[in-house]
This record gives C-alpha cells, structure tokens and sequence, in this order.
C-alpha cells in the first residue's frame, strides 16, 4: 500500500500545551487528523467511546496485540494502551496528515515500524515554568507530582531523537511552526514522486 499522507507524532512533557496544539491543528487544518488510541482502562466521566478512546476489553486487547494491529503499544498502571494501525494507514492513504500524541516510548517504536514518520518534541521554554504548575496542580499527591516531573525530564531528555523540537512560548508561534514543519515535510521530494509524476503527464 502507498501512503501519500504525513505522519507527524507529538511528544511533550505533561502540561507542556500538546492537547491544546492538537486541537489547533486539528481546527485550522480540515486535512489533520487525530489518531483515536485504543485502552483497557474504564472510561472516565464525559469520555467518548471512538473519540477519547476505543475502549476495549482485555480479551481484545490481546487479541489486537497478538495479531499485530497496534502501530505502537504500551502498558501503563496495568492497561493496555495502543494505536490501531489500519485506521493510521486509511488516514494516510488518503492524503491526510495523522497526528498520534503519544510518549517516546511509544513515538520511538512508531519512528521504527515507520521510519518516514515525522517526530516532533513540545518542549516548554524553561522547566522550572513546567514544574511550578505540575506542582500547583494541586489535585494530586506529593508522590504523583514528583513522578510527573521526573517523567518530564526523562522525556525531554530524548529530544534528540526526534526530528523537530517545538517551544512553546506563546501557542501561536508554536502552532505556526508545526504548520512550518507539515508544509516542509509535504515539500520533500523523497515525498513528490507522484506530483512530478502528475506534472510530467499533463
Ligand atoms: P490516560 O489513562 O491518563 O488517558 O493515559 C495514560 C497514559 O497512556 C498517558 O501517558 C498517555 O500518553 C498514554 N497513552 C495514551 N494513548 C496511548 C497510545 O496509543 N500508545 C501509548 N504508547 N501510550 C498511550
């Protein structure tokens, strides 16, 4: 199968404004996509089957997992979270940009099973800025915010393994340039084979 659409995948620490930026992107850009993921996990309250996520049961998690329909997969607190690859793959054969917020891990192992795909790390401009307001969250337990912070810092540690890094300062300029990098990335000629293929025929 040829796939003409871009797969860009967003990483960023926890608070970092990715949700925002996807919504954005999604907002301004008929032709962006969000992958929904799929979870074992019990939907919280307002969470939309096929929209926050497909819910699944364990029985066919593992049934997916076994038969290789998950692009990336992972286990977190004892669920099962993963991105169903058929539906990526439709997106994309439709020339639509596929956008999966998801962690290194998980952007690392897409990266490898996909390596045309297109990593892009939502950095914040200063973390102590990012670990003030983890720990003003004040909803949760010392021990949680303590765990979300140094997840902040492994996962910003792997910014070189990405293609792209993205500060977000100010959510505009942040937008702009991930809309930079998706017309840059749509521009490669290793991507234009069929255009020019077009140009010529015409
Ligand atoms: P939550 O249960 O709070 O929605 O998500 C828990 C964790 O699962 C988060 O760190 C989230 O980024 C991760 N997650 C959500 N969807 C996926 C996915 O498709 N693949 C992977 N590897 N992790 C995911």
């Amino acid at each position: 199968m040829s796939h003409h659409g871009l797969l860009l995948v967003l990483s960023g620490p926890s608070g970092v404004g990715k949700g925002t930026l996807v919504s954005l992107l999604t907002e301004t850009d008929k032709n962006v996509v969000v992958s929904v993921s799929a979870t074992t996990r019990a939907p919280r309250a307002g969470e939309i089957h096929g929209k926050s996520y497909y819910f699944l049961s364990q029985e066919e998690f593992a049934r997916m997992e076994g038969a290789g329909e998950f692009l990336e997969f992972s286990h977190h607190f004892g669920n099962g979270y993963g991105t169903p690859k058929q539906t990526v793959l439709n997106a994309m054969a439709e020339g639509k940009t596929v956008l999966l917020e998801i962690d290194v891990n998980g952007a690392l192992a897409v990266k490898q099973a996909m390596p045309e795909s297109v990593l892009i790390m939502i950095a914040p401009p200063d973390f102590k800025a990012l670990k003030d307001r983890l720990t003003k969250r004040n909803t949760e337990s010392a021990e949680v915010i303590a765990n979300r912070i140094s997840r902040a810092a492994f996962e910003l540690s792997k910014t070189e393994l990405y293609d792209y890094v993205v500060v977000n300062d100010n959510l505009t300029e942040a937008l702009e340039n991930i809309q930079a990098i998706i017309l840059a990335e749509k521009s490669k000629t290793a991507r234009s084979g069929e255009t020019i293929k077009k140009i010529m025929e015409e």
